[in-house]
């Protein structure tokens, strides 16, 4: 293995190296940079709970008979407008779905949007006699004879399943009356019933993933402390060798599992740093054309790209990834408050 992964997943690379029953040998390559580069991807994935409740609202729509109803999400736009990568939406969505509370049913991904063009009989007099064509001329934006509607909405309408009126779309296909096309793959689900209380719920998801974020930072730290320890600490007494260090990973990895914290024999990530406050107070004043967040500021600090700021375009910057050594959480703290006195209280 040739960088520094988590502990969980080496132990699985470990595994598989021994699966002959063979004697197998595990080298480790110890690098400082990867390790920073690696403890920043663990914060790639957060959210802030703002965003978190902006999701939720479009989840469940405000109109109180959205229960039974098919809704969809746009996968790329919804990552892009609530600056969460698609995997993470998908788990919230999970989450929604196996939580204490089942708010919604999943259904297969699909694409949602449609495009069609009327054929043979003009669009008017074929809606008189097929009721989803007149649904479909009433919810969707007509373009040069080309209509371009979202499939659930006007499936919702008829009272159908999106699997049924594509059906009836296909029968016309075939019957030459119609050409269309598909596109917006999105998440699809059924709402079975609405949150009462928005706010709570987006404040208990909002923790539960910061949970799981702090749990694969902490996974990280105890494996670079591991390495740390063998490579420099280690006396090579109980079992240990200068090249050879089963004993004591071996030690790490049971106390680990056994929830026993060892102290931390290098404090590699910094706290602080002279230069950060100013670097955000540069950094804001010379991309005021833009909308941040703290964590957003911190994540472009931290040279992590994410869906609303992605590397072609942040990564230019020149502060792009100078903060890796500063723990995420000071950076994204000192963004806060510089974005505080940047933009007065308008701010989250
Ligand atoms: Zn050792």
């Amino acid at each position: 293995m040739d960088i520094l992964i988590v502990k969980a997943q080496k132990i699985e690379e470990i595994g598989r190296a021994g699966r002959d029953g063979r004697l197998s040998y595990c080298h480790l390559f110890y690098d400082d940079e990867m390790y920073f580069k690696l403890r920043s991807l663990m914060y790639s994935e957060g959210v802030d709970e703002y965003a978190v409740n902006k999701f939720l609202s479009e989840v469940f729509p405000a109109d109180k008979s959205s229960c039974g109803k098919i809704c969809s999400l746009i996968k790329e736009s919804a990552s892009r407008r609530f600056d969460m990568k698609e995997e993470v939406i998908l788990t919230v969505l999970t989450r929604l779905e196996l939580g204490d509370v089942q708010y919604l049913h999943l259904l297969p991904q699909t694409n949602v949007t449609c495009v069609l063009n009327f054929y043979k009989t003009p669009a008017v007099s074929l809606a008189q006699k097929i009721s989803a064509i007149a649904v479909i001329l009433k919810r969707s934006e007509n373009r040069h004879g080309q209509h371009t509607f979202d499939l659930p909405t006007v499936a919702n309408d008829m009272g159908v399943t999106p699997v049924e009126l594509t059906n009836q779309l296909y029968d016309l296909k075939l019957k030459g009356e119609i050409t269309y096309e598909m596109k917006d793959m999105a998440y699809c689900y059924r709402i079975l019933e609405v949150p009462t209380d928005l706010l709570s719920l987006s404040a208990d998801i909002t923790k539960w993933l910061s949970e799981v974020e702090s749990c694969k930072v902490r996974k990280m730290d105890v494996m670079f402390n591991a390495a740390y320890f063998a490579v420099n600490l280690c006396d090579k007494m109980n079992g240990c060798s200068s090249v050879d260090h089963t004993s004591c990973w071996q030690r790490i990895i049971l106390d680990y599992f056994a929830g026993i914290d060892n102290i931390d024999f290098c404090k590699k990530i910094d706290q602080s740093s002279p230069f950060l406050w100013a670097d955000i107070k540069v950094f804001l004043q010379s991309n005021s054309h833009a909308r941040f967040t703290p964590r957003a500021v911190a994540r472009v600090m931290h040279g992590i790209a994410s869906p609303a700021y992605p590397y072609t375009i942040w990564g230019k910057t020149h502060f792009w990834g100078r903060y890796t050594k500063i723990d995420f959480k000071v950076v994204m703290e000192a963004a806060k408050e510089e974005l505080k006195k940047f933009v007065g209280k308008d701010i989250l």
